[in-house]
């Protein structure tokens, strides 16, 4: 009992040290006003086409890579720094040591049998990418100009104005290179294309507000109703997010509320009471509920990161049947 409470109270520091230098990233790179030093590209870790989730229609979702939140089950542990990652995938190795020989850091050495990464030592010169004849190892993010992106989403433009479809801003937290978010959503209206933005909300007032007003459509997360149970499973307390949110509906912004559905941390029936007196009181009517998955668990392993949630059990959609009749009951509109 004794050993397991010193572990949690480890893991907690661990993230605590984690956030603050997070935080203290993200105060240097947007100043406590907001103004971005490097407007001019965003790292990005995907564009996805054709999706149909995230938004109406067809869309293209741009993954912005950087995120303040360190949530436990978080499925794009891709999407948490805001730097170029090396990942390296122990299926393909053939044990040809060549990258081990051709890092010039000396960042890559073996620990049983596994190639590890010094992560203090490399400097993403990326030859390990190049020279590995398997191409166990790759990169996670790449610096982006607005028009790269708009080269990109401008391709299935067609397909938007077909299906009422647009263009969905994800991450990590695109809030964290918000400068250069602005800028691409008014790039987007230009061309009359709608705009949605998946978002924790987690951000100062001031950016926020600047940033909602060129979004049509808002995929607001939210993880839980209480602070405290809120900062044990993400890092943060969720006291700007829900000032943030009530900015939203004062704005008279379209908004659907995305709750992560997850075991022992948000699911019981007293949870979806309580979510749902916390969204009435704020004026928030629309509801998505995404059960807990495993999907992420693989890209821990190419990240060499360790993953609190490994054992922990799927829900699936039948699982939240009477979860989602407590918001139809009260009220919303609830869609799995
Ligand atoms: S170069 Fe590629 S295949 Fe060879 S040891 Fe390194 S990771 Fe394995
Ligand atoms: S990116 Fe460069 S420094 Fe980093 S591990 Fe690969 S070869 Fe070494």
């Amino acid at each position: 009992m004794i050993t397991n409470e010193i572990k949690n109270i480890y893991k907690r520091n661990k993230i605590c040290l984690q956030l603050l230098k997070n935080e203290l990233f993200y105060l240097y790179k947007n100043g406590i006003g907001g103004e971005n030093m490097n407007s001019k590209k965003a790292l990005i870790f995907n564009i996805q086409k054709f999706s149909i989730h995230d938004g109406p229609g067809i869309r293209t979702i741009v993954f912005f890579k950087g995120c303040p939140l360190r949530c436990l089950w978080c499925s794009n542990p891709e999407s948490q720094k805001n730097d170029i990652e090396i990942t390296w995938d122990a299926s393909k190795c053939i044990s040809c040591k060549q990258c081990i020989k051709t890092c010039p850091q000396g960042a890559i050495y073996e620990k049983n049998g596994i190639k590890a990464i010094n992560k203090n030592r490399c400097i993403i010169c990326k030859r390990c990418t190049e020279i590995c004849p398997k191409k166990a190892f790759d990169t996670e993010g790449e610096y982006k100009t607005i028009d790269e992106v708009m080269s990109e989403v401008l391709k299935d433009i067609d397909f938007y104005e077909e299906s009422g479809g647009g263009v969905t801003l994800s991450g990590g937290e695109v809030l964290y290179q918000a400068d250069f978010a602005i800028e691409l959503l008014k790039e987007l209206n230009k061309y009359g294309i709608h705009r949605a933005a998946e978002t924790t909300g987690f951000t100062s007032h001031d950016i926020f507000k600047k940033f909602i007003e060129n979004v049509d459509l808002l995929l607001f997360d939210m993880k839980h109703y209480d602070t405290q149970k809120h900062e044990q499973g993400t890092g943060v307390n969720n006291d700007l997010i829900i000032e943030n949110m009530k900015a939203a509906v004062d704005r008279g912004k379209d908004i659907i509320a995305r709750i992560p559905v997850i075991p022992n941390f948000n699911n019981s029936l007293r949870d979806a009471e309580k979510f749902s007196d916390l969204l009435n009181k704020i004026g928030i009517k629309k509801v998505n509920l995404l059960p807990f998955h495993q999907f992420g668990q693989k890209k821990y392993k190419l990240l060499q990161r360790e993953y609190e949630m490994e054992n922990v059990p799927q829900l699936h959609p039948e699982d939240l049947t009477d979860y989602k009749k407590v918001f139809i009951n009260n009220g919303f509109d609830c869609k799995i």
